[in-house]
């Protein structure tokens, strides 16, 4: 090997290393840029955020990074009902939220215009959780999506990871590992939201729906609450149209159900079609999660 080669293979390996690395910054929500974007004066003028739906605070990253970074902060708790997930609305009434995950990635980017449409068509409200990168992938449906008074769009994550402070896993996949990992997945979907919309989440459900108490604390410092569910719709969008049917036949008065609009090959529309008529005879309504309090 001549030393010019040598010299190439180096240079080239350097170069690509340093691109590697600017490629990998770009494309997660970093906090320095996160930041420099939140407060930028010309979007957030003032520490109040007004929005579409009214003003909400903007969140300290700082303040929060530093409370929560020391090493002694250990997590009792890892699942999908820890303290501090909502997972009903606190009410007698008669009603139902019909919340749908967009879960973007590989396999999961599809859009089930059939279920949609039939919401529509029987103006039936939903939550709707969606990932950023089934925001990215379908950003003309997104955003149709999002000025449908019938739809309320929040926040399903940015990588869609298991939210963690210390690495905990859920389904094979690994969650976040501190604070600024935290903080980046929930606010780098938060801040493409407001970007396209107009619009600040209010909810925020983690991808796969796992936590720890602690990650569930510093999304409520972040100016979210986390909501669960408590019908498991269509698990994953695993069940058949019966299996999502029965599911939703099960609500009770305040129920979360947890279904999703981006396998549009799965049995979930069709299972909600039968679903609805039923429940409507047993005096169910349909309502969105900002319509009442919420409780665990
Ligand atoms: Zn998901």
């Amino acid at each position: 090997m001549t030393l010019i080669t040598i010299i190439t293979l180096l240079t080239l390996t350097v170069s690509y290393a340093l691109l590697f690395d600017r490629e990998t910054k770009n494309s997660l929500y970093h906090i320095d840029h996160l930041q420099g974007n939140l407060y930028n004066e010309r979007l957030l003028p003032t520490t109040e955020h007004f929005t579409n739906r009214g003003s909400v605070a903007i969140p300290d990253l700082d303040a929060i990074k530093d409370k929560w970074s020391g090493n002694s902060i250990e997590p009792k708790y890892w699942g999908e009902r820890v303290p501090g997930v909502m997972n009903r609305m606190d009410t007698d009434e008669r009603v139902i939220a019909l919340t749908f995950d967009a879960c973007g990635g590989v396999y999961g980017s599809g859009y089930d215009e059939k279920l949609i449409n039939f919401l529509r068509k029987e103006e039936i409200p939903a939550t709707l959780f969606i990932n950023a990168r089934w925001i990215k992938e379908n950003k003309e449906v997104f955003l149709e999506l999002s000025n449908d008074s019938l739809f309320q769009i929040e926040n399903h994550g940015t990588e869609h990871l298991p939210l963690s402070l210390k690495g905990g896993t859920a389904w094979g996949i690994m969650g976040t590992t501190g604070v600024e990992e935290v903080i980046r997945e929930v606010m780098g979907n938060q801040e493409l939201i407001y970007s396209l919309t107009g619009n600040v989440p209010n909810y925020y459900r983690s991808g796969t729906a796992y936590y720890d108490e602690i990650a569930v604390e510093i999304v409520g410092d972040l100016g979210l609450t986390v909501v669960n569910y408590d019908i498991l719709g269509d698990a994953g969008a695993t069940y058949n149209s019966t299996q999502v049917r029965n599911a939703l036949l099960n609500a009770n008065p305040g129920s979360i159900a947890l279904l999703h609009m981006n396998q549009p090959a799965s049995g979930t529309a069709v299972g909600v079609m039968e679903a609805i008529p039923l429940l409507r005879e047993q005096g169910f309504t349909f309502v969105t999660l900002s319509e009442f309090d919420l409780t665990e």
